[in-house]
């Protein structure tokens, strides 16, 4: 008889239980906010990416049911062939305005972004130089463009303009593409630098923005605004699934490029459109942001309140510069035992490791949003320190 040849599914899943690497899915049964049901259980929720609480807002609601009743709910086809609606051309508009650039596109989702914009920039004999700890999106995008990737250490710009230096003669261009805010670290790419340095040596730049839309930069604008970067960087990628609070990628900068795209990019050309309501929805987030900064101003005094309290209990939260607080635990098992404590408490904060972050730095990722109230940040301290002394972290 021939052997079993899925045995290897059984045989990596007990490995990656053994690690402690086994990724329980939570089921989320009510609207996202501040307070959600979890597996049955009402919990405080500290560690979706709604960091403005517009996940669930009136006028996104509104809007979305709108654009419903106006235009069905299916795109019907991809952009390029009978899915391109007015609502996308509306919204393009609007987010490049919105972040001082010439042209954006607006794509299915961020991870699509990354795929979208990377191949057609750089092919089999060109070079990028990647971040080491990119998000895995931009690390699979590289890797379809089939560019030689060639990774940087973390933020370091003298050992960027190394490699920059060291491989770009070996290749027809390159392009040099890193994280803004790092999704798991919540520390804050050297942009302006990073930028400098590229453009000394012709490499194309390209940033995801996806944690610093909606939450750096004035109102918001996003990295490139918060470093006064407008125009200069060849590619910003964003999301609009975070602090937007609905789905989709954008990717916004130089028209040039942003038209190419508009012909080569393959989640553009081969699947389908994003819905209309989903469209709508995202307009009305960009009108929010444009009316006023108060979400914002609230995020960030919402986290800066949880990580200077925090601190004082004694835990490790890295480097973080944003409202991403990680709580660094070491082992990926420690840190789930602390996440399904935390649930007991009524505090619903996942635990992250191995692929997401690097083994032995496994954490609980906390996110701060606008709609956590000062009782709700009291509530969550209190359960951290009681779990933390519980289980000998502080
Ligand atoms: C979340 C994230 C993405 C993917 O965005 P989606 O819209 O969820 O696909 C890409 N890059 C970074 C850095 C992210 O954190």
């Amino acid at each position: 008889m021939a052997k079993d040849k899925l045995a290897f599914i059984d045989e990596d899943v007990a490995n990656l239980k053994e690690q402690g690497l086994f990724i329980n899915i939570r089921t989320i049964e009510s609207a996202q906010g501040a307070w959600i049901v979890v597996d049955g259980k009402r919990v405080l929720d500290f560690c979706s990416n709604n960091y403005l609480g517009l996940a669930n807002h009136p006028r996104m609601r509104e809007a979305a049911k709108k654009a419903i009743d106006e235009f069905g709910v299916g795109p019907a086809a991809v952009r390029t062939i009978a899915g391109t609606l007015s609502l996308h051309h509306e919204l393009e508009r609007r987010l490049a305005a919105f972040k001082g650039v010439e042209d954006a596109l607006y794509v299915q989702s961020g991870l699509c972004a990354n795929q979208a914009a990377i191949p057609p920039l750089v092919g089999r004999e060109d070079v990028v130089f990647s971040d080491r700890l990119n998000h895995a999106s931009i690390i699979d995008g590289c890797r379809l463009s089939r560019a030689k990737i060639v990774v940087y250490e973390h933020c370091d710009v003298a050992d960027a303009e190394r490699v920059i230096k060291e491989n770009l003669p070996n290749y027809r261009r390159g392009l040099l593409v890193t994280d803004g805010v790092f999704s798991m670290d919540g520390d804050v790419a050297p942009l302006d630098k990073l930028y400098e340095v590229a453009e000394r040596y012709g490499v194309m730049t390209m940033v995801d923005d996806a944690h610093g839309e909606g939450v750096l930069g004035k109102g918001g604008r996003g990295i490139v605004d918060h470093f006064g970067l407008h125009g200069k960087f060849d590619v910003e990628m964003g999301t609009l699934s975070k602090a937007f609070g609905v789905v989709g990628g954008v990717l916004a900068g130089k028209r040039k490029i942003v038209d190419y795209l508009r012909q080569k990019a393959r989640p553009f050309l081969f699947s389908s459109a994003v819905p209309a309501a989903d469209t709508a929805a995202c307009l009305a987030a960009v009108d929010i942001l444009e009316s006023s900064t108060e979400l914002v101003d609230r995020l960030w005094e919402n986290a800066d309140y949880f990580k200077a309290e925090m601190k004082r209990l004694g835990f490790d939260t890295g480097n973080s510069m944003t409202p991403i607080t990680p709580v660094m635990l070491g082992e990926a098992p420690l840190a789930k035992e602390f996440s399904r404590k935390l649930f007991d408490e009524g505090l619903f904060a996942m635990a992250i490791g191995f692929p997401t972050v690097p083994r032995g730095l496994a954490r609980i990722r906390v996110m701060i949003s606008a709609s956590h109230s000062k009782q709700d940040l009291d509530q969550g301290l209190e359960a951290f320190a009681k779990v933390g002394k519980e289980l000998g972290v502080v």
